[in-house]
């Protein structure tokens, strides 16, 4: 039962319709018996000054931010934490008593699930295919843990060099035309190899990056961000080439519950984020099919 006591947190976004963070949070929040709701709020790019601010005087404890507010919201914060500065987009914010703080969990979320899975970063070369706005935490956070190698693969190098050169301020980083012969080279030496664009994403599950797999090293592990399907193609012929796979699932929980602990101060269940967000996207997928 909802009181004058309970706390607010939401996301703000659009579209906003298809967020799994209020199931996975409101799940979360009813099993660790906090009085706090977590909803949904359409915000449209024009009238995110407004909503920002409204959400400050409403006293939210926090909110989630996703497309397209990631970056726009920047200015609109008091401050940000060490991720969100260095990526330049914020996905959580603390409400402090009107002082808003933007944080970057997204970056959590990915170092995080590749931690659980026993996958090491530091030292490791790692190949990522992509460069839009999930890669610039999947960048950040291979930075931040000490890989020694990093590549970009994209369809389109010119589109992809702006970002290539603001993280090459903290390390070297190769980009490649992914179908350029020498490309392959650094996939014969990888030892994790990361997809970040949208291909093979639900609906289009026929769709996956062009990748050479009886050049890629064997021992590497691959991981998709993609979390619907469950098990993009490109999974599926890494798991049949004897690759260790890991799909975009405990990310999206790594990064909600990183967010839950900063708003409560408490640990939320993963595995309850996880059930609830497996049983959402299934249902999703059923009612779109
Ligand atoms: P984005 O900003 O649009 O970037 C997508 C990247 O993929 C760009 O480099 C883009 O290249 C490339 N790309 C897009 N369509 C392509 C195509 N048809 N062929 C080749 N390359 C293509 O998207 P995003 O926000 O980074 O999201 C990417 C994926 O990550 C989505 O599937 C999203 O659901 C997933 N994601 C997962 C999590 C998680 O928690 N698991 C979090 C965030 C995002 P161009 O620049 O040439 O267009």
């Amino acid at each position: 039962m909802y009181t004058g006591n309970t706390k607010n947190l939401g996301v703000i976004g659009d579209p906003i319709l298809h967020s799994l963070s209020p199931v996975m949070h409101n799940q979360a929040l009813l099993a660790a018996n906090l009085d706090y709701v977590y909803i949904a709020m359409p915000v449209k790019s024009h009238v995110l000054t407004e909503a920002v601010n409204g959400l400050r005087s409403l006293n939210f404890r926090g909110f989630n931010v996703t497309i397209p507010h990631k970056t726009n919201i920047l200015p609109l914060l008091d401050t940000l934490d060490e991720d969100a500065q260095a990526i330049g987009a914020v996905n959580t914010v603390v409400n402090d008593n009107g002082c808003l703080k933007g944080y970057n969990t997204d970056v959590f979320g990915f170092v995080s699930a590749l931690e659980k899975h026993g996958f090491s970063i530091a030292g490791k070369k790692v190949v990522v295919l992509g460069a839009g706005g999930a890669a610039r935490a999947v960048i950040w956070g291979l930075i931040k843990q000490h890989a020694v190698r990093l590549t970009i693969g994209v369809r389109n190098p010119d589109k992809a060099a702006d970002l290539v050169t603001y993280f090459r301020k903290y390390m070297d980083i190769r980009l490649f035309h992914w179908q350029q012969e020498s490309f392959t080279a650094e996939l014969v030496q990888a030892d994790l190899l990361v997809n970040t664009t949208p291909l093979g994403m639900f609906p289009h599950d026929d769709a996956m990056p062009p990748v050479p797999w009886e050049q890629l090293n064997p021992a590497a592990f691959v991981y998709d961000i993609i979390y619907t399907p469950s098990k993009t193609l490109f999974l599926q012929k890494a798991a049949e080439y004897g690759h260790q796979i890991l799909n975009g699932e405990e990310m999206l929980v790594g990064q909600g519950a990183a967010a839950f602990k900063l708003w409560t101060g408490q640990e939320p269940s993963a595995e309850v984020m996880l059930t609830a967000l497996q049983t959402t996207l299934a249902k999703q997928q059923t009612q779109q099919k």
